[in-house]
């Protein structure tokens, strides 16, 4: 089978496959903490491993995946590496108009962190204003959270390792596992599904280093398996294929 990928692929090769296709996935990751047992780069991992596994089902070139995002509340952990939103923005915008320039009209993001979102949002618009070009985002948590009613309220917890198990389990270490409750900001708060006070939701910009010392939470990481991930990964490169066949559809 030809690759998909396009940093395997010679510039002809490109050229040959966007003759026939108008739409190229572009994978987003991160690298920053995801506890001590998962790598810095799980969002990264993941992004790809379902990026390129809807390319190959739909023969849609994947671009090399970005493997840094914005990931500023992550700091306090070593190895995490930050691009503000606003650069995130104009990178991304860039790299989608060297695509858009050899045919690209339909753009499907696979971003594998939530911090990348707004950002990744601000792209689609520039680009849709600028070109009339097709750009969404779909991350694997928020689609699962509504197509089969996945709680993801965590961080490296039991849902990600899993998922990340499923792209790669090999960088993973479930002996290092362990679940850790995070310590409100303060008595009145509870920090269950993000910090919350009287049960609504209250944003705070507190970094995740302040809320807990291992850089992931989420309840019963120690039950995160292959498995698992292995049946969620299916779940969400299914959407993608379908989702990728609609954007096809949409006429621009
Ligand atoms: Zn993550």
């Amino acid at each position: 089978m030809k690759t998909v990928m396009i940093e395997e692929m010679s510039w002809s090769d490109f050229q040959e496959a966007m003759s026939s296709n108008d739409l190229i996935i572009v994978p987003v990751g991160s690298t920053e903490s995801h506890g001590p047992h998962n790598p810095l780069g799980t969002d990264t991992h993941i992004a790809l491993a379902v990026a390129k596994a809807v390319g190959e089902k739909m023969g849609v070139p994947v671009a090399p995946v970005m493997p840094i995002g914005f990931a500023r509340n992550l700091m306090g952990f070593p190895g995490t590496v930050n691009l503000d939103g606003e650069l995130l923005r104009q990178v991304m915008v860039q790299v989608c108009e060297a695509f858009i320039r050899h045919g690209a009209k339909r753009i499907l993001f696979i971003n594998g962190h939530g911090g990348n979102a707004n950002a990744l949002r601000f792209v689609a618009n520039d680009l849709y204003e600028k070109y009339g070009v097709i750009a969404t985002n779909s991350e694997w948590w928020t689609t699962l959270h509504q197509l089969i009613g996945l709680n993801v309220s965590e961080h490296g917890g039991k849902h990600e390792t899993s998922f990340m198990m499923a792209a790669n389990h090999r960088i993973v270490d479930m002996k290092k596992a362990k679940t850790v409750p995070r310590t409100p900001p303060a008595d009145g708060f509870t920090v269950d599904e993000g910090v919350k006070f009287r049960g609504a939701s209250v944003p705070l910009p507190l970094p995740v280093d302040k809320l807990t010392p291992q850089g992931s939470y989420g309840e019963d990481v120690e039950g995160a398996s292959k498995e698992i991930g292995d049946r969620l990964f299916d779940t969400y490169v299914d959407f993608c294929v379908g989702l990728c066949a609609e954007l096809r559809k949409i006429l621009i």
